[in-house]
């Protein structure tokens, strides 16, 4: 069995997630480079989870109504990391679920919010998941939800499939995702709910998922994403 890993290390050396270059250590997942490009956590709006460049009040979400309570991310969505997400998401990176998982699952528990009950990923619409033949949210709430030691609940569905988020103007998008996510026939909603998403925008996605968990039963919703745009 080592003889393999040695192997297969020899064939596939250990690489950085983000920039695929070669890593010394197959643990630390992120090349020290691409490590500073994690958001230092303190250093982020607690709403929407945009860094702040001084000063408390955020550009991003000033004048928006989140329907979750708080939110982290990762990374901003650019250069190198931008690319990596989209292996991720459109080029059948799967792999890369485990490390992005825990990256974000380190930042939730630089939150006051990290005794949430159920990690619930933001669903995909059955067609989306049939063309691309994997839910990428689904595989970063399983990573969390391993990482933090607790249960992963997909009790929210998405009814109506909608137009891709990424062409469409701010304004639009919220009209886009607008009552779209429905609770899950047969599955009991957390209280305090940590919900999953690959990446945050104008948080549309991220509010009306929030909302349909609130109007379901859920006590409080926090939001984990790998990326803010
Ligand atoms: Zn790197
Ligand atoms: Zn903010």
């Amino acid at each position: 069995m080592k003889l393999f890993a040695v192997l297969l290390d020899l064939l596939f050396p250990p690489a950085c997630a983000v920039c695929r270059g070669r890593l010394p250590d197959e643990e630390q997942f992120l090349c020290a480079r691409c490590r500073e490009k994690i958001l230092p956590a303190e250093k982020c709006c607690i709403r929407c989870g945009y860094p702040l460049s001084g000063g408390f009040s955020c550009p991003r979400c000033r004048g928006y109504d989140y329907a979750f309570s708080g939110a982290c991310a990762v990374f901003l969505y650019q250069g190198e990391v931008r690319k990596a997400i989209r292996r991720f998401k459109y080029g059948g990176r799967t792999g890369l679920a485990r490390p992005f998982g825990e990256l974000m699952a380190a930042q939730v528990k630089c939150r006051a919010w990290s005794d949430c009950d159920a990690v619930v990923p933001v669903p995909l619409h059955p067609e989306r998941l049939r063309e691309r033949g994997y839910d990428q949210a689904l595989l970063l709430a399983q990573a969390v939800a391993k990482d933090l030691q607790l249960p992963v609940c997909s009790c929210l569905l998405r009814c109506e499939n909608t137009a891709s988020q990424t062409t469409l103007a701010a304004k639009a998008r919220w009209e886009n995702v607008r009552g779209v996510f429905c609770p899950a026939p047969g599955k009991p909603v957390p209280g305090r709910v940590l919900l999953i998403d690959d990446l945050l925008t104008t948080g549309a996605t991220a509010h009306y998922a929030a909302e349909a968990l609130l109007a379901g039963g859920a006590e409080a919703v926090y939001l984990a994403v790998l990326c803010r745009s």
